[in-house]
């Protein structure tokens, strides 16, 4: 097999091993066992480290070869419930593959025709497992350009969060990261490396898109650029109503480009001065002083945080003070109609890499104090717009008043950004739904793991209970008749079609637990 390099798995020899020998090697530190969610493991035979594209179909064609075997691709090991893994079968190491490329991102630069200076479009081509916080560093350094859209947090590959979406605050103008791909090189689960887009092999470019990793590796990702703004207004306030809230956050994700704010996010606090789930965590940057003697009397056991931000470009001259101040007078324009509540608002001016990288002061903090490396039973949603206010109800006030010891994303953006042909999975009502994300992280002293777990459970069976328009975000579910009603019926027809197309045998993301190997 023509393997840049092979690692045997620590503790790793045979699939029958599993069991006692998974804390073998989760304590050997072999990484392909575990994630992020630190909730499962599974023992892979070995882990690759592919140097290139060719190096990805040669594993996947030894997998076709070898009864039973499995290939899973792992991007950084972010997932929380083993997705990434592979049970007995081959991790590739996605991170070997953006880490040997030479040079490891390149600009593509495409003649659009007409002349001028708008004739140009602007590409990165850069490896599936490159960290999105290395394309930020490479195109502002190199050329002043970056992609428009995000992750809150860029030590994701890029080939994990195209498998999956990638949201953030800027989804709702930009779309998701989904939606801003040109042309994807992939390897295929017969072993057949192919470059697709949407002019070209366009129902693998978009099966690939949001597909779990079930139709293909992406080895290469051709991302759009644009110019990178200098610096960001960067804006937190405070509402005590969901109804005003969401009022608001929707009136500002339907705005006009030119009068809309380039991020939108929003999260939901407790009323009360705990340092993670309270006042102390809506400050921007950090320390400013959160008076709760301005909320309004009446104000219930949660609270919400709208956060907005509008990027500043090198010709709003920001080094002229009056520039600075023509930028922050538009965004109090902005903000003036909003019924947040009047002094609980907070604002900052950072630089666009600083604002792009406000979660690794999260990390930071949470490696000190340890749960980084605890577990993480996170649970994502998108919920319909129609929906969202029981929700926020029956879930957010009345399941999770006492806060979850992190942040409680809760923010809405546009399904029309979303291309329908890619292989993720929306509520079907309206044109606005919101992400929900229960970013748990365990400080020690709460509840017991298997208890959030099992409250993740329950707020997804009141989810159905209550018939809301929702899907999971990052999906984890066992067996085809769980996936089949995650998917829908006409989806689901689609997703088997293309994998039978695409991966015959089901050899490729295991973790997922959607096919079984094909004998
Ligand atoms: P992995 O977890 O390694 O892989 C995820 C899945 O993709 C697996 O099935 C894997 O087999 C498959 N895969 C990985 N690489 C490839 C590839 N090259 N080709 C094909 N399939 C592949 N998500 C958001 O959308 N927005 C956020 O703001 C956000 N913030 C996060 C913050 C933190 C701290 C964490 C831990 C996660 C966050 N996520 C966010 C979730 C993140 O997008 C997912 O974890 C995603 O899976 C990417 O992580 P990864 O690159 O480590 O992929």
């Amino acid at each position: 097999m023509m393997l840049a390099y092979m690692d045997r798995a620590a503790a790793a020899a045979e699939p029958e091993d599993a069991g006692e020998p998974a804390a073998a090697a989760v304590a050997a530190g072999c990484a392909a066992a575990t994630d992020f969610g630190g909730m499962v493991s599974a023992i892979p035979a070995a882990v690759v480290r592919p140097a290139t594209a060719d190096d990805v179909a040669s594993a996947i064609r030894a997998a076709a070869r070898t009864a039973g075997l499995t290939v899973a691709a792992r991007g950084n090991g972010h997932s929380v419930a083993g997705q990434a893994m592979a049970e007995g079968g081959l991790v590739l190491d996605m991170r070997a593959l953006a880490l040997s490329r030479r040079p490891q991102m390149q600009l593509v630069v495409v003649s659009a025709g007409g002349g001028g200076a708008g004739a140009c479009r602007y590409y990165a081509d850069v490896p599936g497992g490159a960290l999105w916080e290395e394309v930020l560093h490479w195109g502002v350094k190199n050329h002043g350009m970056a992609p428009a859209s995000w992750t809150d947090y860029l030590r994701l590959t890029v080939g994990g969060t195209l498998s999956n979406g990638g949201v953030s605050g800027q989804s709702f103008r930009y779309g998701p990261q989904v939606s801003n791909v040109a042309e994807l090189e992939v390897v295929t689960g017969d072993g057949e490396c192919r470059v697709c887009s949407p002019s070209s092999h366009p129902d693998l470019f978009f099966a690939v898109l949001g597909g779990l990793g079930q139709f293909g590796v992406i080895t290469r990702a051709r991302i759009p650029l644009h110019k990178a703004p200098q610096a960001v207004q960067w804006t937190r306030v405070v509402y005590g109503s969901f109804e005003e809230y969401a009022a608001d956050a929707e009136w500002l994700v339907t705005r006009p480009a030119e009068a809309a704010f380039d991020y939108v996010e929003g999260f939901a606090f407790v009323n009360g001065d705990d340092p993670v789930n309270g006042w102390p965590s809506v400050p921007i940057p950090g320390g400013a002083r959160f008076d709760p003697a301005l909320l309004p009397a009446g104000a219930g056991p949660v609270l919400y945080c709208l956060e907005v931000a509008l990027y500043q470009y090198s010709d709003d001259r920001p080094d002229d003070e009056d520039d600075k101040g023509a930028a922050a007078a538009a965004v109090r324009r902005m903000m003036a109609p909003l019924k947040y509540v009047r002094g609980l608002e907070f604002a900052a001016e950072v630089g666009y890499v600083d604002f792009l990288s406000r979660v690794n002061r999260v990390e930071e903090e949470a490696r000190r104090n340890g749960s980084w490396d605890a577990p993480h039973p996170w649970l994502n949603l998108f919920v319909s717009a129609r929906d969202i206010a029981d929700f926020d109800r029956t879930v957010i006030k009345g399941m999770l008043a006492d806060g979850i010891d992190g942040p409680m994303l809760i923010y809405p953006m546009l399904k029309s950004k979303w291309d329908p042909n890619t292989s993720v999975a929306l509520p079907e009502e309206g044109e606005i739904f919101y992400l929900v994300a229960l970013l748990r992280f365990c400080r020690g002293g709460g509840p017991a793991v298997d208890e959030l777990v099992a409250q993740n459970g329950a707020i997804l069976r009141a989810c159905r209970a209550n018939g809301y328009d929702h899907k999971a975000y990052f999906p984890s579910y066992r067996g085809e008749s769980e996936w089949a009603r995650h998917f829908g019926d006409a989806r689901w027809r689609r997703f088997l079609e293309r994998k039978a197309l695409y991966d015959p045998l089901a050899i490729l993301a295991p973790g997922q637990k959607i096919f079984s190997r094909a004998p």
